[in-house]
């Protein structure tokens, strides 16, 4: 990802935990022989009065323990250890241990695990804490922090809190890590195209059955993109003229993570086919408007290049409005181009001619 949420956004992060601490403690008790807790004394103290009305919660959690209870003794270790392992955030996105999936459990755990799930999900969009509802607020933290863009592709808007609510992507997926359904660190915000068109319900952390790591949404590593290995003059050819051919490099540490970002999200395909291509002219023809009117007509190819330097620090915007992100990188590739000693002649002569003619 290109930048990280702030963690106060997830301050109230606490229903999945509550969850699960009441699983795990039901659990424990008919490991040991005793009835676990009735409800709502079952509820922590503090949350008791939230929760209390909640009888889906109190009917879900005693089917999920029912069934654990008629489990052969041998194989309720394997539904701890899910349990355990699944709610490890962050420390899942950036390590490499194994993580048991659904599939992993009982075949009579499953239907109850996904169910209990499902609802402590829909749950954050119903419950109250303060001022809105625990999805709502945490999405109001990050809006008030002055992001503005999704993370995920620095390409598209996010709405402003009270429109209508973008998807939250599940990092982990719900179907496949039931247990972080409702840990709000495992549910960034993101836009719908790569909420719905690209992230969908991919495991991210076992693609093509390999293990992989990710970024934390709240603490990355979040990445950089570079265009300099471009190749000027060798790309598609859009409406007669022939665009450089994209070399997208991402920039950071911990590469590894950076390439499960690429590839769940398809990040170098959309920017080069979908940013690059599809604007790289009207780029230039902006430039060449501010050429003619800042300096004007009739000058040499050396002078039409001389002010891209300027022309970047000054009118392209910082960050991702315009998606600067990315037309920064492009005009730097550009300026570049103009003083190689193999191309640069061509590339300054293909530049001026946009500012006399185009
Ligand atoms: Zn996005």
């Amino acid at each position: 990802m290109l930048f990280s949420y702030p963690i106060e956004a997830i301050d109230q992060n606490w229903l999945n935990a509550v969850a699960i601490d009441m699983m795990l403690a039901g659990m424990n008790a008919i490991d040991e022989g005793r009835r676990p807790a009735a409800w709502p004394a079952c509820l922590p103290q503090g949350r008791r009065a939230l929760l209390e009305q909640r009888t889906g919660l109190k009917s879900k959690l005693s089917t999920l323990l029912r069934e654990y209870r008629k489990l052969p003794v041998i194989e309720r270790p394997d539904v701890r250890a899910a349990i355990l392992r699944q709610t490890e955030l962050p420390n899942i996105f950036s390590d490499t241990a194994p993580c048991p999936t659904l599939a992993s459990l009982p075949a009579s755990m499953r239907a109850p695990v996904s169910a209990l799930a499902e609802y402590l999900f829909g749950q954050l969009s119903t419950l109250k804490d303060g001022n809105g509802f625990l999805r709502d607020n945490q999405y109001s933290v990050i809006y008030a922090s002055k992001i503005r863009h999704c993370p995920f592709c620095g390409l598209n808007y996010f709405r402003a809190p009270g429109a209508p609510r973008h998807a939250l992507d599940h990092l982990l997926p719900i179907s496949i890590y039931p247990f972080a359904a409702a840990d709000l660190r495992n549910l960034p915000p993101a836009c719908d195209e790569c909420n719905t068109t690209y992230k969908r319900g991919i495991d991210i952390l076992n693609l093509g059955g390999v293990r992989r790591r990710c970024s934390d949404p709240y603490f990355g590593p979040t990445y950089r993109i570079s265009l300099a290995d471009s190749d000027f003059f060798n790309g598609n050819s859009i409406g007669g003229y022939i665009l450089p051919r994209w070399n997208i490099t991402i920039i950071g540490n911990e590469l590894d993570q950076a390439e499960t970002w690429n590839s769940v999200y398809q990040i170098k395909a959309r920017y080069a086919r979908d940013i690059l291509d599809a604007d790289f002219l009207s780029w230039i023809k902006h430039y060449s408007g501010w050429f003619v009117a800042e300096v004007g007509r009739g000058r040499d190819a050396g002078a039409v290049a001389a002010e891209l330097p300027r022309y970047i620090r000054n009118v392209i915007q910082d960050g991702y409005a315009d998606r600067a992100f990315l037309k920064a990188e492009a005009f730097r590739l550009l300026n570049h181009a103009c003083w190689d000693p193999w191309i640069g002649n061509d590339v300054r002569q293909w530049l001026w001619a946009f500012v006399e003619y185009a």
